[in-house]
C-alpha cells in the first residue's frame, strides 16, 4: 500500500475504527459463514466468528436492533467487515456483479460499513427468512416470487427496520446493507486477526 494512502488510512480508522459488532448489538447472534465452510468458497477464510463495522455504521445497526428488539426479534450477523484479500478469493469464486464486487472497485464490506443480517427470535434461534444467506439466485430478491408469506414478511420487516436506522438494501440480496456514508471510505485490507 502506498505510504501516503496508509497514512489517510490510518487517520480515518483512528476517527471511526473497527469495532466489535456484539459492543453496539450485545444480544446479536453470530453465524459467521465465513469462519466456517458453509460459504461459496467451502472452505474458513476467517481465522474465528467475529463481526466488525466502523464504530459510526455500528451504531446504525444498534439503531436497527433496537427496533427490531422491540418487536421480540434479535438480528442473526452473517458477515461484516470483510479484508479486500478475502473479497478477491471471493471474487475468483463467482466473479459475477450482480452478487459479488469485483475488488478492483471494493465492496462496502471491505470499507467496513455492509452487513449481511438475518432475523432470529428472542432465543435466539435462526428464523426461516426468503432464501438461504448467499443463495445467489432469483429467490435472494426482495419481494421474489414463491417465498413462504412468512418468510417475505421477516425480509420486509428487517428491511423496514435497517432503512429506518440509516441503511440502504441492495434489490439481489435481502440479507445486504450497507451505510451510504461510507462511499468515500478507504478499502481495507487489515487482518481480522489483527483488529482489536
Ligand atoms: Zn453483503
Amino acid at each position: 500500500m502506498p505510504a501516503v494512502i496508509a497514512l489517510l488510512t490510518a487517520s480515518a480508522l483512528a476517527a471511526d475504527p473497527l469495532v466489535d459488532v456484539r459492543t453496539a448489538v450485545p444480544d446479536a447472534v453470530l453465524d459467521v459463514r465465513y469462519a466456517t465452510e458453509r460459504n461459496i468458497l467451502g472452505r474458513a477464510v476467517y481465522p474465528r466468528a467475529a463481526a466488525f463495522l466502523r464504530r459510526s455504521t455500528a451504531a446504525k445497526l444498534a439503531k436497527a436492533a433496537d427496533a427490531l428488539r422491540a418487536r421480540g426479534l434479535r438480528l442473526v450477523i452473517y458477515d461484516a467487515y470483510r479484508p479486500l484479500s478475502v473479497q478477491r478469493l471471493l471474487w475468483k469464486a463467482k466473479p459475477d456483479a450482480r452478487y459479488v464486487a469485483d475488488p478492483a472497485r471494493g465492496s462496502a464490506h471491505n470499507r467496513g460499513a455492509a452487513v449481511d443480517v438475518g432475523l432470529a427470535d428472542e432465543a435466539g434461534r435462526a428464523l426461516e427468512m426468503p432464501s438461504p444467506f448467499d443463495d445467489f439466485g432469483p429467490r435472494a430478491a426482495h419481494g421474489a416470487a414463491g417465498v413462504p408469506p412468512a418468510a417475505a414478511a421477516r425480509g420486509a420487516e428487517l428491511k423496514a427496520a435497517m432503512e429506518a436506522a440509516g441503511f440502504s438494501s441492495l434489490r439481489e440480496e435481502w440479507w445486504h446493507y450497507k451505510d451510504p456514508a461510507a462511499k468515500d471510505w478507504p478499502l481495507l485490507d487489515v487482518p481480522l486477526e489483527d483488529i482489536r
